[in-house]
């Protein structure tokens, strides 16, 4: 099979590449990005006129619900959101029904990933059986069968000791820990930041210093043991300098934020909107301006979208008792050229936050345009105009707060291991 993509602005950051481009792809890697003008006879072509070429976009925090919850999403429900999302490569979260604590579900989530066969979906492995916080998973038994990392995600590792054993374990493997971060006794009962909004709503609100308080501890713990702590969506002015500072240190640290916290603020909740009710919460213009200037000064190190799906009526009740998450894989593009389009943020980086950044952190083979490289590819037109319709999503849940926006940005290709698997 021969592809080749023509007239597009071809941005790779890992190669320090931005220009008019021909793209050349064979057997599925990548054969050559070319400035001058080449024969393209014998190829399949793909007109990217007026278009950004990128390397495809990698999201290392999702929820494909399945096995267990596939009445919110699946894993070929997520994997079509995915790649009408530009990614072709994404990870799934172990809380799922069983929980993602040993080699038996790990087979699984891969087998069915390879029969969907649309993208790359690596699993990630719980750090506790059960997601109990008591004792460690089979960590060995689950890189073997193609886990990329650990997390308990949703649920803090509370305890100290287990996550210093945690990063010793996962040291010998060669994986990061990937934390979720919230102090459960300090966020007890919160159902959105803790704040003078909260206080307006007459809702119980969840501290900031739940999130920092555990970044803080984990920070220690990596120094301690030597090993790589990756936190996911951080949302706090504190802990993203928190991170800055361990980083000047030297200590092996990393971290991703979501476009949402990115964008929104806790005044989204007015109206008890349950769309948006995310775990860690939206907080303040404040926190969303430390972590725009961190997407620049090189503290965050990749986007995630923390993709999680619930259905109707894990939503359509009070906000105690409504789920915690949204809907992110559709979304993320044009929500996150907002920021490209405000001057917050310059396209380049926002591409290398999406592909090489999150890539560096997993030791991944994609995200690069490098000859020899897999062909995944993301193919986007940033300035055409897109009103986000949750009706039209491939996912198989509604729950956005970003129904009815007019953004700008629509992914018009995805071609992962050089098969077009979105157009
Ligand atoms: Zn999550």
């Amino acid at each position: 099979m021969k592809l080749v993509i023509i007239n597009g602005r071809v941005i790779d950051p890992s190669q320090n590449l931005d220009g008019n481009c021909t793209v050349f792809v064979e057997n599925g890697v990548i054969r050559d990005v070319a400035k001058a003008k080449r024969s393209t006879n014998g190829y399949e072509i793909i007109d990217a006129k007026g278009a950004i070429v990128s390397p495809g976009f990698i999201d290392v925090h999702t929820h494909l619900r399945e096995p267990g919850f596939e009445y919110r999403e699946d894993i070929a429900s997520g994997s079509k959101a995915a790649v009408a999302g530009g990614f072709t490569t994404i990870f799934c979260m172990a809380n799922t029904n069983p929980v993602n604590d040993n080699a038996s579900v790990t087979q699984m989530i891969v087998k069915k990933a390879e029969e969907v066969g649309l993208l790359n979906i690596f699993p990630v492995g719980a750090v506790s059986k059960g997601l109990k916080g008591v004792e460690l998973a089979e960590i060995g038994e689950m890189v073997k069968s193609g886990c990329v990392a650990i997390s308990d995600d949703g649920k803090p590792v509370m305890s100290g000791r287990l996550m210093r054993h945690a990063l010793e374990y996962a040291k010998t493997f060669k994986i990061p820990v990937v934390v979720h971060e919230e102090d459960l006794s300090l966020a007890e009962g919160g159902c959105m930041n803790e704040g003078r909004i909260s206080t307006e709503l007459g809702l119980k609100g969840s501290p900031a210093a739940a999130e920092e308080t555990m970044i803080q501890r984990d920070i220690l713990l990596s120094k301690l043991v030597g090993h790589h702590v990756h936190f996911q969506h951080v949302t706090t002015a504190t802990g993203i300098d928190m991170i800055r500072q361990a980083k000047k240190q030297g200590i092996p640290v990393t971290c991703e934020v979501t476009p949402h916290h990115l964008v929104l603020n806790d005044e989204a909740c007015r109206g008890y909107n349950t769309n948006a009710k995310v775990n860690p919460p939206l907080r303040t213009t404040k926190d969303c301006q430390a972590l725009i200037k961190a997407l620049n000064d090189g503290t965050v190190d990749c986007l995630a979208t923390d993709h999680a799906p619930h259905a109707h009526d894990e939503k359509n009740v009070g906000m105690d008792e409504a789920n915690a998450g949204l809907l992110g894989m559709e979304t993320a593009l044009p929500v996150l050229l907002k920021l490209v389009h405000n001057k917050q943020v310059s396209l380049k980086r926002l591409i290398y936050l999406l592909t090489v950044g999150p890539a560096k952190i997993f030791k991944l083979k994609t995200g690069s345009l490098k000859k020899g490289w897999p062909a995944d590819m993301t193919i986007f037109d940033p300035n055409l105009s897109n009103t986000i319709d949750a009706e039209k999503f491939y996912s198989k849940s509604r729950n956005t707060p970003f129904h009815g926006w007019k953004l700008k940005g629509k992914v018009l290709h995805t071609i992962c291991g050089g098969k077009v698997v979105y157009a």
